[in-house]
């Protein structure tokens, strides 16, 4: 929303420069104008990108069709090993088409290599928690799978909590040659009970009081594919179909789940793709004291 006035000036004047500063530059925020269209975001791997061009068009992003607001916002996204280079097509309402080839930046994460491990003695998980994980894990596709017309997404995103920040995304483990699965989320280390506030409006999608690798799970859907995950919550304090406003209390901090300690892991994701929440909040050094929970 906040871009809007420059957007428009934009189509108006047709100038394609971006002197413009609207908000201090946290990370490495880019906007690029080209004609009928704007993006602003991070051009980098885990990032996320807001689109506005003229209401009406059809943008392709790799490939698919992407959903166009009613006043021509849209969002992208890149995984967390996205290829160097993506397309982008627009579809103007006159059936004018326009090619752009994006490069997205290639991150470098923390990679942790453990070796000379003693061979794991973990009993093979049963059947029945095998269909659990199973279960749980197309509830949570499921609830991911949903395409809103809301734009929650052009918020500016708070911190859900406020504490340390122990583990961040993309991190992978090594053990004894063997990598694990990506870290997704960013951690954030607080105690048991602390209050969990929504970091933008969205509709709550799945609030799941015991899944078995994060214990209780909320996902709340801002819209057009994007949704945050809240994993290994002690308390729900919103259900499925519950429709919240930034900075409402949805949960409280837990330990559950397959965990080692109390933290808050936030995770987000562009449909299939895992982004990082962490590029669309500011940095939690400068938080106030005020704001704390
Ligand atoms: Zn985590």
């Amino acid at each position: 929303m906040r871009i809007k006035p420059f957007i428009s000036s934009i189509y108006l004047s047709g100038l394609a420069i971006s002197l413009f500063v609207f908000s201090v530059n946290l990370h490495a925020v880019t906007q690029l104008n080209f004609d009928n269209l704007t993006l602003k975001g991070e051009f980098l791997q885990g990032g996320i990108v807001i689109g506005k061009t003229i209401p009406g068009s059809k943008v392709i992003y790799d490939q698919k069709p992407i959903r166009v607001s009613s006043v021509g916002d849209f969002i992208i996204g890149f995984n967390r090993d996205e290829a160097e280079r993506v397309s982008l097509k627009l579809i103007a309402p006159s059936g004018e088409q326009f090619s752009r080839q994006l490069t997205v930046q290639k991150r470098d994460y923390k990679i942790q290599r453990i070796d000379g491990l003693p061979k794991s003695k973990v009993t093979p998980r049963k059947p029945e928690v095998l269909a659990r994980i199973r279960k749980e894990a197309a509830q949570a596709r499921q609830a991911r799978k949903l395409d809103d017309d809301r734009a929650d997404f052009l918020e500016k995103f708070i911190w859900p909590t406020i504490g340390p920040i122990s583990g961040i995304y993309g991190s992978q483990r090594i053990l004894n040659g063997q990598p694990r699965r990506p870290h997704f989320g960013v951690d954030v280390a607080a105690p048991v009970g602390a209050m969990v506030v929504a970091p933008a409006s969205g509709l709550v999608t799945m609030a799941h009081p015991d899944m078995f690798f994060s214990g209780g799970t909320i996902i709340l859907d801002h819209g057009h594919g994007l949704s945050s995950s809240f994993l290994h919550l002690s308390e729900l304090l919103v259900k499925t179909g519950d429709v919240v406003k930034q900075g409402d209390l949805i949960a409280r901090v837990g330990a559950t789940g397959r965990v080692t300690g109390a933290h808050l892991d936030w995770r987000m994701n562009l449909f299939k793709r895992r982004v990082d929440p962490q590029l669309l909040v500011p940095p939690m050094t400068t938080v106030k004291n005020s704001n704390k929970h």
